[in-house]
């Protein structure tokens, strides 16, 4: 194939990934998003086998196998509420990819045409001192999201004193280590800046609590981008640079979006350290006594079906009982009886971004019934029933009234404001963040105790 042909076939391939972006971008137009990635990544993956300085199919032919059957097994069992855990075990990978690429070539420069062992040249040691330190900071951090969102391992921050100095410490040394990289090229140096690099990672993200995994998993979505563009560099391969620049520049946007939907900096996620002050358990021990309102799900059937508008607000909860079905059909009866519907999304609702979104337009809930936060927040004061569905962190008041709160600053759907709040959730168990909410004791809050499907599923029974 000669290189005319080459440059033009990963053009194509580039114009597909920012098609498939830009796609992905609406739930409307997200499956021609994914066609446009599938056939971009089709189209890159048979011009990269088919460049000239690969000389054996053998590997790749066994990586593919290998790496296909395990994705697959993968895909076909994964949880939709497992896909965060998922993301980040990916991201872990692409890190590894990119030390191992750069330890090729630091071994074999002249397989890669940078000139020979102990001669490489210094734009490539550059472009090697930062894949290194970027790939082994996204290997060990993902693989401690990975664990935190796992529950392998406590979501909770864990923070120490001198954290943000050895940090810094860590940083100026990963700087010094590629300038010695550089000047030596020593082996010395470059397993240094790999031992250290890793050693940010892990303590970068250890910090980092439970509320703020989402900005993480974006972070790291973005540092794995960023890894996949050195290698690109070390490979001499365009198409390379451009997908993980495209990958790192978005995943830098949506960490940048959900900073903005959580009222916080990226410099205050990435320090860390959240939820470590007495908040959550102040509130927790506060909360015993206090009396509840419980109810059934024929009175939840009761109060909606005098209700004239009703806001759901979905969550977490929702999507491990798989309620949204169910849902659905509770909500199309409600239309029946002439309820205004509406779906209120939180950016951070469940587990992923977009998380909500996906589960809803998977039972089919009509896009113009569904609103972000910003745009239904009003609409509470003049709502009748808001049904708060396996949701809990993100109608917690705390987040705008207790400065303690590690969830404090971030922006909340307002659903107290609704004539009546009815919860669905099992227990009285807190959320993720794992912050009591003084909401569930309110006058006009019914807590519905039980799993989200069969509570709707009574609740549709209820309404027939
Ligand atoms: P929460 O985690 O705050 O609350 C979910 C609630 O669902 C729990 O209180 C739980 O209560 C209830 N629940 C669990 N299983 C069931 C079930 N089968 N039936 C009924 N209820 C159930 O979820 P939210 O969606 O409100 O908030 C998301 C949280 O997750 C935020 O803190 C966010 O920062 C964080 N996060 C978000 C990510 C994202 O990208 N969206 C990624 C990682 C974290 P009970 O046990 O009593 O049933």
């Amino acid at each position: 194939m000669n290189e005319t042909l080459i440059a033009f076939l990963y053009l194509i391939a580039s114009v597909c990934f920012i098609m498939a972006l830009r796609g992905l971008s609406s739930p409307e137009t997200s499956r021609g998003g994914l066609l446009y990635g599938v056939v971009g990544m089709v189209i890159a993956i048979v011009t990269t086998v088919a460049l000239p300085i690969v000389q054996s199919y053998w590997w790749i032919v066994g990586g593919i196998i290998a790496g296909g059957l395990v994705g697959t097994v993968i895909a076909q069992r994964i949880q939709m509420t497992a896909l965060p855990q998922l993301v980040a075990a990916f991201h872990s990978l692409v890190g590894l990819a990119a030390v191992a690429v750069a330890a090729a070539a630091f071994y074999a420069p002249h397989k890669f045409g940078i000139g020979e062992v102990g001669n490489i040249h210094a734009g490539s040691l550059v472009e090697m001192g930062l894949g290194v330190a970027v790939g082994a900071v996204t290997f060990t951090g993902s693989v401690i999201a990975f664990a935190k969102l796992q529950a392998l391992m406590s979501g909770a921050p864990l923070v120490f004193t001198g954290q943000h100095i050895l940090n810094a410490a860590l940083g100026i040394a990963i700087v010094v280590l590629i300038v010695a990289l550089i000047v030596t090229q020593s082996q010395a140096a470059f397993w240094a800046l790999v031992v250290v690099s890793l050693l940010l990672g892990f303590l970068l993200i250890l910090p980092i609590g439970g509320a703020d995994m989402p900005v993480v998993v974006s972070m790291l979505n973005s540092y794995s981008g960023w890894a996949a563009c050195g290698i690109g560099f070390t490979l001499s391969n365009s198409l390379l640079i451009i997908t993980g620049a495209l990958v790192g520049s978005s995943g830098a946007i949506l960490s940048y979006i959900m900073c903005k939907g959580m009222n916080r900096s990226i410099f205050n996620v990435i320090l860390g350290g959240f939820g470590t002050d007495s908040g959550a358990a102040a509130a927790g021990a506060k909360s015993g006594d206090k009396p509840i309102k419980a109810g059934s799900a024929e009175d939840a059937a009761f109060i909606m079906k005098n209700a004239s508008s009703v806001i759901i607000v979905p969550g977490y909860g929702m999507a491990v009982a798989q309620a949204q079905h169910a849902l659905r059909e509770m909500a199309d009866l409600l239309k029946d009886e002439g309820a205004k519907i509406s779906y209120a999304i939180h950016p951070v609702a469940g587990r992923m971004p977009g998380h909500m979104n996906v589960l809803l337009a998977e039972a089919s809930v009509p896009y113009d019934e569904v609103f972000e936060l910003e745009d239904i927040n009003r609409d509470f004061a003049q709502a009748d029933v808001a049904f708060v569905i396996g949701a809990n962190d993100v109608t917690n008041p705390a987040a705008k009234t207790d400065p303690k709160s590690p969830i404090y600053g971030m922006p909340i759907l307002d659903v107290e404001q609704a004539k009546t709040v009815l919860f669905v959730k099992r227990s009285m168990a807190s959320g993720y963040a794992g912050v009591d909410n003084e909401l569930f004791f309110r006058n006009n809050t019914m807590m519905l105790f039980g799993d989200a499907k069969k509570m709707c599923e009574d609740i549709v029974k209820s309404l027939g």
